[in-house]
């Protein structure tokens, strides 16, 4: 099965917690065991599993990279946003999580975020799912 996600990201940089909004497509999805593919069809945002629980690391986590890769410097890319396509290739643009009784199986801590690195734009996730033999 394939399905898309819109997410409307609201800031420049921000991570978005994507788990429901993944569980709630599990829902519907006839097939309860499997893998579960996410993509983000984009070039300056990324897809992340981490934790969920304590909303900090996600704050330390986008400080950290942008001591890494701050937003001006010495780039090339003309559009002025080297910074996030740099970011965006550091995190990735896709993850396989398992899908077990109709949900992510996920650690308890756990969650998937969409990472907006040049915001606020409408983003594009693709989910395709794949059932296991039976
Ligand atoms: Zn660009």
């Amino acid at each position: 099965m394939r399905h898309e996600l819109f997410v409307q990201t609201k800031n420049r940089q921000e991570l978005v917690d994507l788990t429901a909004m993944i569980n709630r497509v599990l829902e519907a999805w006839p097939a309860k065991e499997g893998l579960c593919t996410l993509f983000v069809a984009h070039t300056t945002a990324a897809i992340t599993v981490n934790e969920a629980a304590d909303p900090s690391v996600v704050d330390d986590l986008l400080r950290h990279l942008n001591r890494l890769v701050p937003e001006k410097g010495d780039y090339r890319h003309r559009e002025g946003n080297s910074d996030a396509h740099i970011k965006a290739a550091l995190i990735g643009n896709s993850v396989q999580i398992p899908v077990h009784n109709g949900r992510l199986d996920l650690g308890t801590w756990q969650g998937v975020f969409l990472a907006e690195f040049d915001g606020p734009r409408r983003r594009r996730v693709i989910v395709k799912l794949a059932a296991d033999p039976d």
